[in-house]
């Protein structure tokens, strides 16, 4: 019998390239200030991917959001060019947030289908083996043509494990469960809070409320 595990998952690459003088909006484009240059070439840890899909699909479709965001990790499609449609972004944005946001509201065949359409408006991903230069052993990998192609496979690899959840603070949405050791039991499934920070505020509210009058602890709770 053939069994896939968490430990036969894709290891999903990339080649992050992103302009050294940033990006800039304008007429609705955005624009690369100076070609943009290979930064690195890696498989990045689960954890630290999911930050990153997770910061994308809270940005606020703003210029302002979108130009910090690329600033950090380069244009969606094609790297190779050096400007895209501000809209883009706007759209892939939203298309992903739709998937999570079926997901967490339990709406799962709709969720997997509207993946399968996202998925299939990219230019996903090249997969092969490769010498792991650590131990000059085989390694396969997956290796997304872009940065639009990597979100997509890495949330298609954490909706396939992972339930999604919806901070009651704040109303993001994060994956909950997944991880190891001390993170495992801070991300576990019932997890209601996107951060420990927004676990504070709420309860700190809640706590005010109680001290003030019973009917407003009634309102903060829900
Ligand atoms: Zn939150």
């Amino acid at each position: 019998m053939f069994i896939l595990g968490l430990k036969n998952s894709p290891m999903i690459w990339f080649s992050w390239s992103v302009s050294e003088a940033g990006y800039e909006a304008r007429d609705g484009t955005l624009l690369a200030r100076s070609p943009p240059k290979v930064r690195a070439v890696v498989c990045l840890k689960d954890d630290f991917a999911e930050k990153i899909c997770l910061d994308f699909i809270a940005l606020d479709g703003s210029s302002e959001s979108i130009t910090n965001f690329a600033n950090q990790y380069g244009l969606l499609r094609n790297h190779s060019l050096q400007s895209e449609p501000l809209v883009l972004w706007v759209e892939e944005i939203k298309a992903m947030r739709d998937v999570l946001l079926a997901s967490n509201e339990g709406r799962f065949a709709e969720a997997l289908e509207k993946y399968t359409i996202g998925y299939a408006r990219q230019r996903g991903a090249k997969a092969g083996f490769a010498p792991n230069v650590t131990n000059s052993e085989f390694e396969f990998r997956c290796v997304a043509l872009d940065l639009a192609s990597w979100f997509w496979l890495q949330i298609g690899q954490n909706l396939r494990s992972r339930q999604v959840g919806r901070c009651r603070e704040c109303g993001s949405l994060f994956f909950k469960g997944g991880g190891k050791g001390t993170r495992r039991t801070q991300s576990r499934k019932t997890k209601q809070f996107c951060t420990p920070g927004c676990k504070v505020l709420y309860n700190n509210r809640i706590s005010v409320g109680k001290k003030k009058h019973l009917d407003q602890t009634h309102h903060a709770i829900v």
